[in-house]
């Protein structure tokens, strides 16, 4: 007998050569299992599994994501569950880029998939290998409503002079070339549970809100709407990432190709995996910038002095744009955890309403919480972000619709 999970979500996130899934009951919110696959395709695979408590860790190799999702429900059969006679209620993808044909969560067929497909050129580095991720797990759990989630989805209606890139008009529309904005799936859940913590009306509320991981982008949202975000037609525009160089100047390209000769899928790989604070510093993880930095070491501390440098200008732009703001929000690995960045991100702005209590922005929680002092206008707050259990939730809402 199979243990029960009924009424539970999978949630999948596929990337190129790994495989991050979830398993959590979307109303107690109880996260039961959670993994990652990682090194798919490569000599020697690995995935974490960790299931009500216990974990396990499996090397092998992986030669695709279907072997990885084949495996993984292996490992879930020796916890005695098997996924596919359990009670599972729904899978949830999170895809990348719905260009413009999707902007809401999407019951995923067989036309959802082909579509997923041709919008593959708008995003070569994720949506192909979401999608392989889709027919994995179809292919193994062909009876279980899949849903897509789109990580554009939630900045679809930008306002067009946010969304529309300084082009020629007509190639910009010939190519789909637009903002669309990612993390969008975050960027929601977050400014919807900061409205939750402060118990005010979301739609009351104008925001800015940081989500700060490897990947790293900013929004602007008004009374529930987002009005701007720092990404692009792709992830790479706005802030300084993890491996990606955000914003620069489009003319590199042409001098990396001229001058020295790079190929586009060289310049590609050196702007998305090989630039921000890796390229800067070496690293990309900020804990190690940070301790090197305090230790004095030069390069760490020219890289957060860029990375910092960014947020702030995009800070002040979104200010403007908002023309009220009443919480600047942090979330993500860095905007959860890395104190200093929040304090000197919204350091020297009394003036403007901001005014950040050092006792409070120390602590470490999991929970939301409010780290200004009670006198500043302007409230700024923590709020771990929760992008499984939103995609979950949307997930829920399409196969079982009230
Ligand atoms: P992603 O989901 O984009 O891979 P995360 O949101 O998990 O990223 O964030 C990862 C980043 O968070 C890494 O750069 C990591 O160093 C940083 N991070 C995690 N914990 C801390 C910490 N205690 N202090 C500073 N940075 C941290």
């Amino acid at each position: 007998m199979t243990e029960r999970i009924d009424g539970s979500v999978l949630v999948v996130n596929a990337g190129s050569s790994s495989l991050k899934y979830q398993v959590l009951e979307p109303t107690t919110e109880e996260v039961i299992a959670d993994g990652l696959a990682e090194q798919i395709g490569e000599s020697t695979s690995r995935i974490k599994h960790w299931y009500r408590g216990h974990d396990v860790v499996v090397e092998g190799v992986l030669p695709d994501h279907e072997a990885a999702i084949a495996k993984v429900l292996e490992l879930f059969r020796s916890d005695g569950v098997d996924i596919a006679d359990s009670g599972l209620a729904a899978v949830g993808h999170r895809v990348a880029h719905g260009g413009r044909s999707f902007f809401a969560p999407t019951l995923i067929d067989a036309e959802v998939r082909s579509e997923i497909e041709r919008l593959g050129p708008l995003a070569p580095l994720h949506n192909p290998a979401n999608l392989v991720g889709v027919n994995a797990v179809t292919a193994l759990l062909p009876d279980v409503p899949a849903v897509a989630v789109f990580d554009t989805a939630f900045f679809h209606d930008l306002p067009a002079a946010a969304s529309t890139y300084a082009l020629d008009a007509e190639v910009a529309a010939q190519y789909a070339i637009r903002r669309y904005g990612f993390h969008g799936t975050s960027h929601e859940y977050v400014s919807r549970k900061t409205a939750e913590t402060l118990d005010r009306e979301y739609a009351d509320l104008n925001q800015i809100v940081l989500h700060l991981g490897n990947g790293a982008s900013m929004s602007a949202v008004a009374g529930g709407k987002p009005i701007d975000t720092t990404m692009g037609m792709t992830p790479l525009e706005g802030l300084v990432m993890g491996t990606r160089t955000g914003d620069i100047d489009a003319g590199i390209v042409f001098q990396l190709s001229r001058v020295a000769g790079m190929s586009i899928d060289d310049i590609d790989t050196l702007f998305n995996k090989k630039s921000g604070l890796k390229g800067l510093c070496g690293e990309n993880d900020f804990r190690s910038v940070l301790e090197r930095a305090d230790g004095g070491d030069e390069a760490a501390q020219l890289a957060y002095d860029v990375y910092l440098h960014r947020l702030r200008r995009y800070i002040g732009a979104y200010m403007v744009e908002l023309g009220r703001v009443d919480t600047i929000v942090f979330t993500a690995g860095v905007g959860e955890n890395a104190a200093p960045v929040r304090a000197d991100s919204l350091a020297g702005l009394e003036n403007y309403g901001i005014e950040i209590d050092a006792e409070r922005n120390a602590i470490r929680s999991k929970e939301p919480r409010v780290i200004s002092t009670d006198a500043s206008t302007i409230t700024v707050l923590v709020v771990p972000t929760n992008e499984e259990l939103a995609i979950a939730r949307q997930a829920m809402e399409v196969a079982y619709p009230a």
